[in-house]
């Protein structure tokens, strides 16, 4: 299969990819023979990513780095390039559990607040009736318990592994344990998404998200985030004044 092109920004790739293909890849990937890893890019990991090189490592060695955040989509049209479309990470996370219904995919929800990712399986199954549940546990990011949940995963036979520690630590955890993962084929990084399954969280209106402004929707009702969110003008400054260096991005693959 070809693996779609990618646009650097800042040294951390995102590919241009729609959701339909996104969808496409992973059918593909779940034929193959090896752990493939999703990233579900915004500015924050691009901003995290400039402070932390293993991070930005990790993201560069992802075999898919998806635009979710409509900053990317400025900034690539920003250096004269394109993003075709936006592909929230919280919206795939839905496409695929259809996608494992239908073939048969065995699901496996990592991550969250004890209790949350058996919910968030629940409602799941009352949406795609059929789709297999391989496992859910909430477990931690920290490597000492590694061992532990990679043979919980490894025994349950998933095939689509979502991990929901929020980034790094998730990219981080697909990425030193995928080696390990045996029947695991699609690992992917899904941030909160599970708590918005489970109906914890909510995501904003759909008029909010049609204006692009889902994150300020989020700074309302979480307004401790405003110190995280701040990564948002610090990566539209960024990009504004980095000139684009194709050779050099050339240089990352
Ligand atoms: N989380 C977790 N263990 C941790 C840290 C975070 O299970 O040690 C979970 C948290 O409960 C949430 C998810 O990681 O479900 C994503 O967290 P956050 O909202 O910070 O990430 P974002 O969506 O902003 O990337």
């Amino acid at each position: 299969m070809r693996k779609p092109g990618a646009i650097y920004l800042l040294g951390v790739p995102v590919h241009r990819v729609t959701m339909a293909g996104t969808v496409d890849l992973v059918c593909g990937y779940m034929a193959g023979s090896r752990v493939h890893q999703i990233a579900t890019v915004n500015p924050e990991f691009v901003m995290k990513a400039q402070e932390d090189a293993h991070f930005k490592q990790v993201l560069q060695r992802a075999d898919l780095c998806i635009p979710d955040g409509v900053g990317l989509l400025y900034a690539a049209r920003r250096y004269g390039q394109r993003l075709p479309e936006r592909v929230p990470g919280s919206e795939l996370v839905y496409h695929l559990a259809e996608a494992a219904a239908g073939h048969g995919w065995r699901l496996f929800l990592l991550g969250a607040q004890p209790g949350v990712a058996g919910e968030a399986a629940k409602k799941l199954c009352q949406r795609y009736p059929g789709l297999q549940i391989a496992g859910t546990y909430a477990g931690s990011p920290d490597p000492a318990e590694d061992e532990a949940i990679v043979a919980r995963i490894n025994a349950s036979r998933a095939g689509l592994l979502y991990v929901a520690y929020g980034a790094p630590r998730q990219d981080k955890w697909i990425a030193r344990n995928r080696d390990r993962l045996e029947t695991v084929r699609v690992a992917i990084g899904v941030g909160g998404a599970l708590d918005f399954i489970a109906g914890k969280a909510v995501r904003a209106p759909v008029w909010l998200r049609r204006l692009n402004l889902e994150w300020l929707y989020r700074l309302v009702r979480e307004p401790w985030r405003w110190r995280r969110m701040l990564a948002l003008p610090r990566f539209a400054w960024r990009i504004l004044w980095t000139p684009y260096s194709p050779a050099a991005e050339e240089r990352q693959r």
